[in-house]
């Protein structure tokens, strides 16, 4: 089992340490899962990249069926892959294959769909088993020209709360089975994400509910889940009674930027303070588990020591905080959630659903 930092393509590797590996060693941490971009990776994350997570495109379905909102091409790519059928396979195939020479051990891909103008919505409109049927047919279509119709490393699909992949029990699992027709795919599974789908409102309201529903987990799925995206939200209450705010006109754009404090509240990405964390990951028994914790304006290393050292314990030594000049990074969920960095310069202009 390895340890991994979660980290992004936006980021400067001296940010974390000046001696990186060194800073790995003592921390128990086995390398990044890096956050990729559109464009080529850059070598230097190479060295330290034993996982990828591949962009993810909020209403990528806009695109697939035809309605896709009028923006740029280059932003079109970072909120729905593309404007139509054929730039959404090309970009799916191209986002692939630039993260390819980094040799990842899995590639995540966000398996769900909001509509853009819904993000501040309690409930929405979309039916979770459309949403991933058409998303199986979507990936069949980008990764068929593959080599032997596989993608060159193993696509690991991971749940979100927003229509899609959610995980709640083995059926999610079920289809995504019946409908791919590629070999070389698994599971992500992000357990804060999964708790943002239920009734929790505390870190133990949590890890109970979570154990409950790995029990009914089948052995097939424990097996396909080769990663585990490591995190406590605990956001029930905010769930409960947020104020919702549906997009009816005006620009989108500004309706995307507001979204951005509510989906960092809902979704919280907090490290795990209670020793009984560590029955989630005894239960799954991934190869990977990636600690993705942004920091929230702190070292986020911290936070990976505090958690890492819940698994394991006895074998680091507390951080010396000097090693890292952490400013306060970038807001993280917000690249992970929802729509990377890039698209976030988005600020004028037309984008109106064409
Ligand atoms: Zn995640």
């Amino acid at each position: 089992m390895k340890h991994l930092f979660s980290y992004s393509v936006y980021q400067d590797l001296n940010d974390i340490g000046k001696d990186l590996q060194a800073t790995f060693s003592r921390i128990g941490c086995n390398g990044l899962e890096t956050l990729t971009s559109h464009e080529a990776m850059d070598p230097v994350y190479h060295r330290y990249t034993v996982s990828v997570h591949l962009p993810f495109a909020t209403d990528w379905l806009a695109a697939w069926e035809g309605r896709a909102y009028e923006m740029s091409e280059y932003y079109s790519k970072y909120y729905m892959y593309g404007r139509d059928r054929d730039e959404v396979i090309a970009t799916i195939r191209n986002m692939i294959e630039m993260a390819a020479p980094a040799h990842p051990e899995h590639g995540v891909i966000h398996a769900s769909n909001v509509d853009l103008t819904e993000l501040r919505k309690r409930r929405y409109s979309l039916d979770s088993n459309r949403v991933l049927r058409t998303f199986c047919e979507m990936m069949n279509a980008s990764v068929a020209d593959f080599p032997g119709g596989e993608p060159p490393f193993k696509l690991a699909f991971e749940n979100l709360w927003w229509p899609g992949l959610r995980l709640q029990s083995d059926s999610d699992y079920r289809l995504l089975e019946k409908h791919l027709e590629f070999e070389n795919w698994g599971i992500c599974l992000d357990t804060g994400h999964l708790m943002n789908t239920l009734p929790v409102y505390t870190e133990q309201d949590g890890i109970e509910t979570l154990l409950k529903i790995f029990d009914g987990y089948s052995q097939d799925l424990i097996d396909a889940i080769g990663g585990v995206h490591f995190h406590y939200s605990a956001s029930g209450r905010y769930r409960e009674t947020f104020e919702e705010v549906v997009h009816t006109d005006g620009p989108i754009n500004e309706y995307i930027a507001g979204s951005y404090h509510h989906i960092s509240t809902l979704d919280q990405h907090l490290p795990f303070s209670d020793p009984r964390c560590k029955e989630l990951i005894d239960i799954l028994r991934p190869d990977l588990v990636i600690h993705e914790l942004p920091g929230h304006g702190h070292d986020p290393l911290l936070d990976y020591v505090q958690q890492r050292s819940l698994l394991d314990r006895a074998r680091y030594r507390p951080l010396n905080r000097t090693d890292s000049k952490q400013p306060s990074i970038l807001p993280i969920k917000v690249l992970y959630i929802m729509l990377n960095r890039e698209s976030r310069g988005i600020s004028n202009g037309t984008f109106q659903r064409g």
